[in-house]
């Protein structure tokens, strides 16, 4: 088995001030214990408190191991994902988030795994530490996930991951905006494995409100496939099949009943009616989400802009 030797962690931060500095020395511990080369590349997704100062410092005081990429404004955690993707140069790949709630001392378990031949490796929390809206969010998304994209993997909001080289080139070929890394990547795996990994309380907040995680929610829905839209005419076509029965159970029953009955019988007519509006709706909001994301995908737009990377050019000095 081709042994890797070259680890590129990639971390997107976002208004992470009072977590850098454990994540970062932490960071570093896992690596050193590792015996390989590494780097730790810390993304700035243009955080409006002092991480991007914290960043530089670090990548200075650990020049050759730490690099920052300072996105010039918050492009959201795939996005940021991606531009450390841009510069990560390892033959594996490990994302992790910033708010250490995936222990950093994770990576040597990751690392191991990959290494026994496998292209993807996830992980799943033990013992989950968040909220029961987002565990329960989390249950559905990942049921349906599993559904479409075939692989059977069981938690794809954990972001402590690992991709092989080849994997993260081709997800860097993929240009649509919208992108949910875990599944993207899933789609290109042909030897995916997952392993159990603890979670932590979160320090600090969420930086995920909730249009923010509903976005998150489409994004992944829409990334996925096209299955959403599938589905969604097969409920069409199921509610306007029972429509059509009831219109004629309702004009049968006239026949039998008479005009009376069939009075009544309006306002179910409107509980019909209403089911159709609310279907509608829902379609029209579905191919909306698509439709929208089409327009952003066409309009080709970079997915972010680098306004800075510190640390890199000193790391190329010192190793040639
Ligand atoms: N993050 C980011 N850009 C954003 C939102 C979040 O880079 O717009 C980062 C954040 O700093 C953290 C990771 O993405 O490292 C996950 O965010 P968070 O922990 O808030 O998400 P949650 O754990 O609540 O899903
Ligand atoms: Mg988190």
């Amino acid at each position: 088995m081709n042994q890797t030797n070259f680890i590129s962690v990639v971390i997107p931060v976002f208004n992470e001030q009072e977590n850098l500095e454990e994540l970062i020395g932490r960071s570093l511990k896992a690596c050193r214990s590792l015996e390989k080369k590494y780097e730790i590349i810390l993304v700035d997704d243009g955080s409006r408190d002092m991480s991007a100062k914290l960043i530089t410092r670090a990548a200075e005081q650990n020049q050759g191991m730490v690099f920052g990429v300072l996105l010039n404004r918050n492009y959201g955690q795939h996005a940021a994902v991606m531009a450390g993707f841009e510069m990560a140069r390892g033959d594996v790949v490990v994302t992790l988030d910033a708010d250490l709630q995936n222990p950093p001392e994770e990576i040597p378990n990751l690392v191991q795994k990959i290494d026994e031949g496998f292209d993807v490796v996830g992980s799943v929390r033990k013992s989950r530490q968040d909220t029961f809206f987002r565990k329960f969010a989390s249950a559905m998304i990942n049921k349906v996930v599993q559904r479409t994209t075939g692989v059977m993997m069981h938690d794809y909001g954990c972001m402590l991951r690992a991709y092989r080289k080849n994997i993260v080139a081709t997800m860097l070929k993929c240009n649509e905006h919208s992108t949910f890394i875990p599944v993207i990547a899933n789609s290109f795996a042909s030897n995916p494995a997952e392993i159990m990994v603890r979670h932590e309380k979160r320090h600090g907040n969420s930086k995920y409100g909730f249009f923010k995680l509903i976005n998150l929610q489409f994004d992944l829905l829409t990334c996925m496939s096209t299955f959403p839209l599938r589905l969604l005419s097969g409920i069409g076509a199921i509610i306007s099949l029972m429509g059509l029965g009831f219109g004629i159970f309702l004009f049968l029953a006239r026949l039998i009943y008479g005009a009376q009955w069939a009075g009544e019988g309006v306002f179910t007519l409107f509980a019909v009616l209403f089911i159709f509006i609310g279907a509608q709706f829902v379609g029209l909001g579905l191919l909306g989400e698509y439709t929208g994301r089409i327009y952003h995908d066409v309009r080709q737009r970079p997915r972010y802009l680098i306004r800075e990377i510190v640390g890199k050019q000193k790391q190329l000095q010192n190793k040639e």
